[in-house]
C-alpha cells in the first residue's frame, strides 16, 4: 500500500515537473506579435519565453518540431461571454431566464476549455448575461489550476441604465431578472460602478445605448453625467471601461465620457470614428456576431443576398480604418460557438484588413488595450508562454488561424499535433 502511495505520489511530481519543462519549439514561421520571421524557433523555461530567434540554446531542452506550422502568441479575444452559447440552440432569453447558474457555469467550462484549445489563451468576457458573478469565480478556478482554460479578464454582470435592457416583452409590474445591473442616476450609476468592482471586476462593462427606442432601435440610454461617474468611479479604482455601443450618438456619449473601449460601434460616423482616433478609444466590431445573428435569421452567407446588418457592417469597418481607430479582435463569442473565435479574424480581412493587420489585432495591439502588452501578445524574452501553432501561414491566409495544432499556456502543452 505504502509502495503504491508513494508510486502514485512520483507520479504526480512527475507531472508537476512536466509543467516546467524547457522546451525549444520548431515551427516553419514565427510571428512575433508584430511580424513573421521565417525559420525561427523558440526556447522556454519554466513557462516563459527565454530566447526567440534564427538559432536558439537546445541544451536541456526537449525539441518539437512543427513542421508546416507558425507559431504566434496566443490569440486573444476581447469580447467573449462564456456563460452564453448559440442562440440558435437556446435563445438569450431563455438561458437568461430559464437555465440555472449551475448549468450555466457547467457549459463555460466546457467553453473555456474548447477556447484554449483552438489557440486562445486570454479573453476578456464582456457580461455574464444573468449569471452574476460566476466569471469571477470561474476566474479563481482557472487561477488555481481546477479547470483548464484561457487567461481571464473579467467585467461581472455589466450595466445598464433602468428599463433599457432585457428580457423584456412582460406585462409591467412583472419583475423579471435583467442580464446585467440596473442603474438609475448619478448616484445609482456610482453605485453599480462600485458594485462591479467589489464584486471583482477587472472592466467595468457599460451599456452606453441599448434598443429600448419607440421603434426598438438603438438609443443611448445613460446620460453625459451617469456615463461620466461610472468611468471616474473606474479610473479612480485604476479600472477601464468597456462600453458598448450600436449608434451614433451612443458611440459619441461613451467615447465623450472617457471609455477605452467601444464595443460593436453600429452607426458611428467619420467624425465620430476621427474622434475615437484622437482619443485612443479602440474599436471592437465583433463583426462575428452581426454575422451569426443573420445567419440564425437565414442568410446563406452569399454576398449577392447580404442582409443590410452585414452591409452597414462592411461599411463601418471601413470608415473606421479611413479615421485611423485602433481595431481590436473581439468577437462576441457566445453568441455563435465558442472555439470558433478565430472566425473574428477571418472576417476581419474580409472587411478590409490586411492578414498581418488581423494577427497583430488578435496578438499585440489586444494586448496593449488590456495593459497587459509587457506580460503577454508577443513572441519575445520575458513573455509568458502563451503560444499557439496553426497550419499554415495566417500571414498569407488566415483561415490558418482556425487549424490549431499545438497549444502551450503558461509552459505547459494543452494541445500537440
Ligand atoms: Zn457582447
Amino acid at each position: 500500500m505504502r509502495l503504491l502511495i508513494s508510486l502514485i505520489l512520483g507520479a504526480l511530481t512527475l507531472a508537476g515537473a512536466v509543467r516546467a519543462q524547457t522546451y525549444v519549439l520548431a515551427p516553419d514561421r514565427v510571428f512575433d506579435g508584430l511580424v513573421m520571421h521565417e525559420g525561427w524557433r523558440v526556447r522556454i523555461e519554466a513557462g516563459r519565453i527565454v530566447a526567440a530567434g534564427p538559432t536558439v540554446d537546445e541544451s536541456g531542452a526537449q525539441v518539437i518540431r512543427l513542421e508546416g506550422d507558425t507559431l504566434t502568441p496566443g490569440l486573444i479575444d476581447l469580447h467573449s461571454h462564456v456563460f452564453l452559447h448559440p442562440y440558435d440552440e437556446t435563445s438569450w432569453n431563455d438561458q437568461v431566464l430559464k437555465e440555472s447558474i449551475a448549468e450555466r457555469s457547467a457549459r463555460a467550462v466546457g467553453h473555456l476549455q474548447a477556447t484554449l484549445m483552438a489557440g486562445f489563451t486570454a479573453l476578456r468576457d464582456l457580461g455574464t448575461e444573468g449569471a452574476g458573478f460566476a466569471d469571477v469565480g470561474m476566474k479563481e478556478a482557472l487561477e488555481k489550476g481546477v479547470i483548464k482554460g484561457p487567461q481571464l479578464i473579467v467585467s461581472g454582470p455589466a450595466i445598464v441604465a433602468l428599463g433599457s435592457y432585457g428580457p423584456k416583452g412582460f406585462r409591467e409590474g412583472v419583475d423579471i431578472p435583467q442580464g446585467a445591473e440596473e442603474a438609475s442616476g448619478v448616484a445609482g450609476a456610482e453605485a453599480a460602478a462600485r458594485h462591479q468592482i467589489a464584486g471583482g471586476a477587472d472592466w467595468v462593462k457599460v451599456y452606453a445605448d441599448y434598443r429600448w427606442g419607440p421603434e426598438g432601435e438603438a438609443r443611448p440610454t445613460f446620460l453625459e453625467d451617469e456615463l461620466a461617474r461610472i468611468v471616474e468611479v473606474a479610473h479612480s479604482s485604476g479600472r477601464k471601461v468597456a462600453a458598448h455601443a450600436a449608434s451614433d450618438a451612443g458611440v459619441r456619449r461613451a467615447v465623450e465620457a472617457g471609455v477605452s473601449t467601444i464595443e460593436h460601434g453600429d452607426g458611428a460616423s467619420l467624425d465620430t470614428f476621427r474622434l475615437m482616433a484622437k482619443k485612443g478609444v479602440a474599436l471592437c466590431p465583433t463583426l462575428a456576431a452581426t454575422e451569426s445573428i443573420a445567419r440564425y435569421r437565414g442568410w446563406d452567407g452569399s454576398a449577392n443576398t447580404m442582409p443590410e446588418t452585414v452591409r452597414d457592417k462592411h461599411e463601418e469597418l471601413a470608415r473606421a480604418l479611413k479615421a485611423g481607430v485602433t481595431i481590436c479582435n473581439g468577437s462576441d463569442v457566445g453568441v455563435f460557438s465558442h472555439g470558433r473565435n478565430a472566425w473574428e479574424t477571418e472576417l476581419l480581412v474580409a472587411y478590409g484588413m490586411t492578414p498581418i493587420a488581423a494577427l497583430r489585432a488578435a496578438t499585440s495591439i489586444d494586448a496593449k488595450i488590456l495593459g497587459k502588452d509587457k506580460e503577454i501578445g508577443h513572441v519575445a524574452p520575458g513573455y509568458v508562454a502563451d503560444l499557439a501553432a496553426f497550419e499554415g501561414d495566417p500571414s498569407t491566409d488566415i483561415k490558418s488561424l482556425s487549424k490549431p495544432r499545438f497549444v502551450m499556456r503558461a509552459g505547459e502543452i494543452v494541445r500537440r499535433p
